[in-house]
């Protein structure tokens, strides 16, 4: 109980801050608060807290179990503390070395979900076409439980400790809630240093210049080198969603889309 009344205090502050936000810095000014997509972009913050972190922790554990039985390491001490050179090193580079090298994984893991069979799971969380703060959460559970696992299964086995991964991890989820907000901001001279709202929501344009742009969570240096960077001055985007016409708008219908057969990529 106490649980679920914190959760819920969680999103009434959430709401307040970003309706707030939103209105006063607006990407988009005619979008309303409670736009299409708001009843199930709910289900998905009811789903997200418990169901889809059930499912994502559920499978860290088998990660973080497999990982220490391969590598022979002790769940209380090597996994929990790390290990090798990485741990010997001060905490504030240890941090700075799991944003980036935790980035960079990010990186390649969602270009990969949006890559053919797997594009089906990932839709999911293109699929909102008035995209604001409420719809970062909306993500399939195997799309989260297997980017998470990547994750948690590299870091740990280069010795980073758990300890450390695991304020990393809400953080970034946290920080895509930011992302995803209808607010213009693009953050200025850091805009390639710093995702902004602007550049993620490149990333979920239905535009044709913006398709398979921005993938980074934290780093747009990432996009940068590797070809996929397109934010520019003066536009902001406009059209979001999906261009496959057979994805479903129910919670129950997304959560089987990517099993369903005779659907394909339309971007
Ligand atoms: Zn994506
Ligand atoms: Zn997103």
């Amino acid at each position: 109980m106490q649980v679920i009344s914190k959760i819920m205090i969680s999103f009434l502050i959430l709401f307040i801050i970003f309706t707030i936000l939103e209105k006063l810095f607006p990407a988009i000014r005619s979008k309303r608060v409670f736009r299409d997509g708001f009843k199930l972009d709910l289900l998905y913050w009811v789903v997200a807290p418990t169901i889809n972190a059930a499912i994502k922790n559920g499978s860290a554990i088998v990660v973080i179990v497999l990982i220490a039985t391969i590598l022979g390491l002790k769940l209380d001490d090597d996994i929990v503390q790390g290990f090798g050179p990485i741990s010997q090193q001060p905490a504030g580079l240890v941090i700075v070395e799991m944003l980036l090298l935790g980035d960079f994984i990010g990186y390649w893991t969602h270009r990969w979900f949006h890559r053919q069979r797997l594009w089906k799971f990932h839709a999911i969380h293109h699929s909102s076409e008035e995209l604001d703060w409420l719809s970062s959460v909306r993500v399939h559970p195997l799309n989260q439980a297997i980017s998470n696992s990547i994750n948690v299964a590299i870091m740990l086995a280069l010795g980073f400790p758990l300890l450390v991964l695991a304020a990393y991890l809400p953080f970034i989820l946290f920080y895509s809630i930011l992302l995803h907000a209808n607010v213009s901001w693009s953050f200025g001279p850091l805009r390639y240093v710093i995702a902004s709202p602007r550049f993620h929501r490149w990333h979920h344009t239905s535009e044709e210049q913006g398709l398979d742009k921005n993938f980074a969570g934290l780093f747009p240096i990432y996009d940068l080198i590797f070809g996929t960077f397109y934010m520019p001055h003066d536009k902001q985007p406009e059209k979001f969603g999906i261009l496959d016409k057979d994805c479903p708008t129910t919670l129950w219908g997304q959560m089987c889309y990517p099993f369903k057969k005779n659907s394909n990529k339309a971007l």
